[in-house]
């Protein structure tokens, strides 16, 4: 299955409103499945899913828990074998609000150690306003993880062994999901195809550090984002290059010293010439550059790091 990134097949899946799928599943290897998400749609990121010998790994859970559902249907129409576990890819709430359907299907949540102790409380930044009371307490009670990890993790399934590995990048509390005997890698939000990421709590000097080494680490493999389609090794050094320019713009600006407005006027136009066919260009770009001066200048503000 090595390189394989063109779509095996196609199903599609997890309508909510009868016009658009949330998502759609593409098979990427032996029992593997990418859930690609529809902007427009309820999903919000990126999922997927492996059946090993004994049972089946979800990656992340999606937005809501009505596409939750309806990739669990579909799971189901695939095989009888019991969910085992979820991993969560980092706590945002576009990749974990559906837990609690899996976790009443029997599976135990797996996570890096800061999804647990941000899941319930950074989320409330990450809600669409107006933030309600029903919004809120939702976050409030999203299904945690119930084993955590510091830097690395193997889960079997049968014999087929499932890899998880913390990045610093884009939360600090990132993992990526690989199955080796398929040369597979979901890769949550430290992956974006064509599309314009959230840094509201990245450190991008980790993050391209992390990317060069997730190249040597996956190489040749299919890559999965947390938002975009199914990737390739090229497809992360043109995300790479996103990160080093913004850098580089924001460095060269700063030094001649431009702030606030005024550095975002100056870099905008730069970005949307070259990345302005992306998804989410409106909704991140000057906000991307607003963060990274912030982490330049080292008044950005980051999670807590939780009590060990
Ligand atoms: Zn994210």
């Amino acid at each position: 299955m090595r390189g394989l990134t063109a779509a095996l097949f196609f199903v599609l899946a997890g309508y909510s409103n009868g016009a658009v799928p949330d998502f759609q599943l593409q098979k990427i290897g032996n029992g593997i499945w990418a859930a690609i998400v529809n902007d427009e749609g309820l999903s919000g990121g990126n999922a997927g899913f492996v059946i090993g010998d004994d049972g089946v790994l979800v990656i992340d859970t999606f937005q809501d828990p009505q596409p939750a559902r309806a990739m669990l249907a579909e799971i189901r129409k695939l095989t009888p074998l019991p969910i085992r576990f979820v991993v969560n890819t980092h706590y945002h709430l576009d990749h974990v609000n559906g837990n609690d359907v899996f976790a009443a299907a029997g599976a135990t949540i797996v996570a890096h150690r800061n999804v647990r102790a941000w899941m319930r409380t950074e989320n409330i930044k990450m809600l669409d306003p107006p933030v309600t009371p029903e919004k809120k307490a939702r976050v409030e009670s999203l299904t945690l993880p119930t084993v955590v990890h510091d830097s690395r993790l193997e889960l079997y399934l049968g014999s087929r062994r499932i890899n998880v590995r913390y990045y610093p990048g884009h939360t600090g509390g990132d993992s990526v999901v690989s199955i080796p005997d398929a040369h597979v890698v979901f890769c949550g939000d430290m992956l974006w195809k064509e599309h314009i990421p959230n840094l509201i709590d990245a450190s991008t000097k980790a993050w391209v550090e992390s990317l060069d080494a997730m190249q040597k680490d996956y190489g040749p493999s299919t890559w999965v984002p947390g938002h975009g389609g199914v990737a390739n090794a090229q497809d992360v050094l043109t995300f790479r290059k996103y990160l080093a320019d913004l850098r580089a713009g924001v460095r060269r600006e700063q030094a001649a010293g431009k702030s606030g407005d005024a550095l975002v006027q100056a870099l905008l136009p730069g970005l949307k010439s070259s990345y302005g066919k992306w998804g989410f260009f409106s909704d991140y770009a000057a906000l991307d550059i607003e963060q990274t001066a912030q982490e330049m200048l080292g008044t950005k503000r980051l999670p807590p790091n939780p009590e060990r």
